[in-house]
């Protein structure tokens, strides 16, 4: 038995795996290039739904290419609006919610276009409530531009404050690497009604 450390981007998608069951309603809070809503869309299954959210036209534009590349079934809805509209749009209860802070990943992105922590924390906020028992918020935090650093320190700031009798919270990263290694924060949820 070897055990084999995952980097952030990859644990999030193993407790993806570990909760989210097919039929679920889920949150994708940054879609980017799609890489989470395709691995959520692919769990929920045909009976599930995928509600994924991102700013930038050019965000939704390549998520539908990579979900149309891979003939994924139609249980997703793309929003093309900032996670702030939430609980607008999403009424179920949901089994997880991903946040991918930072920018658009690509040679020819705009890295000035960042996620804020005064639209980030109402998001995950909302997502909090929506959540089901044993749910779960994966947020990946990747802090090394500018303005990063803030939103970091205010996200762990948020998660290090909830009530334990309510929430299981993990702080996840390695922390011999150079370049700001993202950080992984998971918020279980232990109780149906907060
Ligand atoms: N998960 C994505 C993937 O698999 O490629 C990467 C997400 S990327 C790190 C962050 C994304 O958040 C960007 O595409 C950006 O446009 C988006 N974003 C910024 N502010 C946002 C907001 N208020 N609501 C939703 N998305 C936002």
């Amino acid at each position: 038995f070897i055990l084999k450390l995952q980097p952030s981007l990859y644990y999030s998608h193993t407790l993806i795996s570990d909760i989210v069951q097919p039929g679920d309603t889920v949150i994708d809070a940054t879609a980017g290039n799609g890489h989470d809503t395709k691995y959520l869309s692919s769990i929920v299954g045909k009976n599930g739904k995928v509600y994924s959210f991102d700013i930038q036209k050019e965000a939704i534009n390549n998520t539908k290419k990579l979900l149309s590349e891979n003939n994924i079934i139609d249980n997703v809805e793309l929003h093309n609006c900032g996670h702030e509209n939430i609980h607008r749009i999403v009424k179920d209860k949901i089994s997880c919610a991903i946040f991918n802070l930072g920018y658009l990943p690509g040679p020819t992105t705009n890295k000035t276009i960042i996620t804020h922590s005064k639209t980030t924390l109402p998001a995950i906020n909302d997502c909090i409530k929506l959540l089901k028992k044993d749910g779960i918020i994966i947020l990946v935090l990747y802090y090394g531009h500018p303005g990063g650093q803030e939103e970091k320190n205010d996200v762990i700031n948020f998660a290090e404050k909830l009530n334990q009798k309510l929430f299981t919270v993990l702080k996840y990263q390695f922390i011999n690497q150079i370049n700001e290694p993202p950080i992984l924060i998971a918020i279980q949820k232990k109780k149906d009604k907060i």
